[in-house]
């Protein structure tokens, strides 16, 4: 019997399509691979930065209130203490005593329960104690690793996920230094000079994007979860009282961003954390459904006055901000956070966009692979293709290239059949493919000057004159409605 292809999308798909096509590598590769780190290739290092330039444009151009921030990873060793991150930043781990494997307790349980549904802790897995967590995996989970069913683990106990290090050759307490686990307390520390500086009033917010480091205890599922990864992060300071409605606003928001930029709202869902953190006083997250099932992307967080006042008690330094617009009253702000990985974006945005289309005519099956990538975060948004090498359609083709690149990021292939060179850019979600043929150069063809401009996810092509090719691409991606697909 014929086996029948499996057409949907899994992680092994996007990652072999990363590869082969120059998304994302394992980094150090050669050596065998450096665990939990990926190296962005050159379409990789494109798509990442359109999709920063997105949530840029989106949380600072179209927020009058939000302006941007870039603050050091090395803060003083006194900022983590603040922050509360040396005494609470941790992941509880347990061991298997059999083969020394080590894991993450909570994770455990839940890819447990998620394979094993009638059997689970009767609670939400974050709000279970050590004792807890450790008594359900010894009655339930063999080693995932050596398969022993004899369940000998440790016990279970907090790992803090902070990378620390010394400054300088003299390894003692005053040259501590840590790789920031989040970009957010650089906004912190710097709240009163940003309120002085640029005369900010509030409510307000401040946007950033920068490398963050976790010392995970184990990593998973490709760029999902590493050690060094990016976030977009937004701190918006406002008085107390009215966080909880600025609350409300931002998650409508943050939602309506992954809307816009072509996630289908069906692959979009809350979480509410039931156990919060110990700066926090209300937490969502937003999950988008991967190939490996719903996870996080996005944490939107009520951090009351936590980290301003900590910094207050911590440094000596007085973070309060004067309202002139109430009286001169004075008051610690409390901020809303919206924290988005980058990384986990870029596989969100690959996952949704990926397709493999059959586009066979009368019954007949012929896949195309295609990512249907919003046209602003495409890494290629134009493709030029000399139907032929000859006859000076490469050069007309070469000339069109060098016209769109500055506004455009182009692409340019003149090897094998159009069909496949179509291809090979709705592999890398090009969204737009301009097909220099004979009518563009022949004087006399009522087509002279104009090309095929060849739509990825309609795949229909319109005959645009080469004076208004710019214009009609800007429109297009102006315009540009993400497909729903099957
Ligand atoms: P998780 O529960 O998955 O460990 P978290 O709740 O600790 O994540 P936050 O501290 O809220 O995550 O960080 C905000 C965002 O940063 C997350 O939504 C995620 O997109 C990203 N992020 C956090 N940890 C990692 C990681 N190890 N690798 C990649 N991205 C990460």
């Amino acid at each position: 019997m014929e086996k029948k292809v499996d057409h949907s999308c899994t992680l092994d798909k996007i990652i072999s399509l990363c590869k082969r096509r120059g998304f994302v590598y394992q980094a150090s590769e050669i050596y065998g691979g450096q665990a939990g780190a990926w190296d962005y290739g050159p379409l990789g290092v494109e798509f990442k930065r359109n999709i920063q330039n997105a949530w840029w444009h989106y949380m600072t151009q179209l927020h009058d209130d939000v302006v941007g921030l870039d603050s050091a990873i090395f803060q003083h060793h006194k900022t983590w203490e603040a922050s509360g991150h040396v005494a609470h930043f941790s992941d509880p781990m347990i061991d298997c005593t059999e083969c020394n494997a080590r894991f993450r307790a909570d994770q455990l349980i839940e890819d447990f329960v998620h394979s094993h549904p009638e059997t689970n802790p009767g609670k939400p897995v974050d709000t279970m104690t050590h004792e807890e967590m450790k008594a359900f995996i010894d009655a339930n989970i063999n080693c995932p690793t050596c398969g022993s069913t004899n369940r000998k683990y440790t016990a279970v106990r907090e790992f803090n996920l902070m990378f620390k290090t010394y400054q300088g050759p003299v390894a003692d307490e005053s040259h501590l230094i840590y790789l920031r686990p989040e970009t957010c307390q650089g906004i912190f520390t710097d709240f009163k000079s940003i309120v002085q500086s640029n005369r900010m009033k509030i409510p307000f917010g401040v946007a950033q994007v920068g490398k963050s480091f976790r010392n995970e205890i184990i990593f998973k599922n490709f760029i999902f979860r590493t050690c060094e990864f990016e976030q977009m992060e937004m701190e918006y300071f406002c008085k107390p009282g009215t966080d909880d409605d600025i609350f409300e606003s931002w998650r409508k928001d943050r939602w309506n961003f992954y809307l816009k930029y072509g996630i289908a709202e069906k692959n979009l869902q809350w979480h509410h954390h039931d156990k919060l953190a110990h700066y926090a006083k209300d937490a969502y997250d937003i999950q988008y459904n991967f190939p490996i099932g719903f996870e996080e992307i996005e944490g939107i967080h009520n951090r009351t006055d936590f980290d301003l006042s900590q910094h207050t008690k911590v440094s000596g330094k007085d973070m309060n901000y004067i309202d002139q617009e109430d009286g001169n009253k004075s008051y610690t702000p409390y901020v809303i956070e919206t924290s988005a990985g980058l990384n986990r974006n870029f596989l969100a945005f690959l996952c949704e966009a990926y397709e493999e289309q059959n586009v066979g005519d009368e019954g007949n099956e012929d896949y195309r692979t295609v990512l249907h990538l919003h046209p602003q975060l495409a890494p290629v948004t134009v493709a030029v293709l000399p139907l032929m090498k000859k006859d000076g359609l490469a050069e007309k083709a070469q000339e069109i290239r060098a016209a769109l690149k500055e506004e455009y990021v182009t692409d340019y292939d003149q090897s094998g059949t159009v069909g496949k060179r179509y291809r090979r850019q709705d592999e890398i979600g090009t969204p737009f493919c301009v097909t220099v043929d004979y009518d563009t150069i022949t004087k006399d063809s009522p087509n002279f000057d104009t090309v095929t401009v060849r739509f990825r996810d309609s795949m229909e092509q319109d005959r645009v004159k080469l004076s208004e090719l710019s214009g009609f691409l800007h429109n297009a991606i102006r315009n540009y409605k993400p497909v729903e697909k099957k």
